[in-house]
């Protein structure tokens, strides 16, 4: 039930989640949640310590970018995140993270195509790499919902990091997991001067059917 989530403590456990999790180092990397019911964003504050973070410094603002609660700076990418809210109504969680392995695509950019089974599931789509534009600009804004699109639930920054999105922000970690190891995958097989088989789209379209009704009822 969405009322019942405290979004503020959701944002402070989830940066030190992303740290512990080698998805990114230093103050890199920024994290949002969105209320759909109050219509509110809440964003990491910028250039902050995630092992730091309380609550007070919590960012909150509405679709707009308006500031609403919190009297940090936001994350430089606010605009981006809101981006994708706007572009993805079933999107209610994003993580931005700078991790080595989907990097080595990034920096090529180069996007990362379905490979592997986990990736059908939880990726939806070939993960594209956006064009480059500058940190916390209009433009890297506009070529990230771009890149996006209507399907993936991740996207590549050019020379730059990951956008992750999810459902909630266990399905945003977990985009965010297998994001990086398929861009593992992908270079360790290239590394031993392989290619991917492949899979067939009807093939990808299938798994992405069984997973509607995966798991426990
Ligand atoms: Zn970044």
């Amino acid at each position: 039930m969405s009322e019942e989530i405290n979004y503020k403590k959701l944002i402070v456990d989830s940066g030190k989640k992303m740290v512990g999790s080698g998805l990114t180092v230093e103050t890199w990397g920024n994290i949002s949640a969105m209320d759909r019911s109050t219509g509110l964003v809440y964003l990491t504050p910028s250039g902050m310590d995630y092992s730091a973070i309380t609550e007070d410094d919590v960012v909150v603002c509405d679709i707009d970018g308006n500031i609403k609660d919190g009297f940090r700076k936001p994350t430089i990418e606010k605009d981006l995140h809101l981006a994708v809210y706007r572009k993805r109504n079933e999107v209610n969680a994003i993580i931005h993270t700078h991790p080595i392995y989907s990097m080595v695509f990034a920096t090529q950019g180069r996007d990362i195509p379905i490979i592997t089974d986990e990736a059908a599931q939880v990726l939806g789509d070939t993960i594209r790499c956006s064009k480059y534009a500058l940190p916390g600009s209009r433009e890297l804004m506009e070529n990230c919902a771009e890149a996006v699109g209507e399907k993936a639930n991740a996207c590549l920054l050019n020379s730059h990091g990951a956008v992750c999105l999810g459902k909630d922000m266990k399905s945003a970690f977990k985009t965010a997991k297998i994001l990086e190891m398929t861009a593992q995958i992908l270079y360790m097989i290239e590394a031993s001067g392989g290619k991917p088989a492949g899979i067939s789209p009807e093939n990808i379209a299938a798994m992405q059917e069984m997973m509607k009704s995966y798991g426990q009822k």
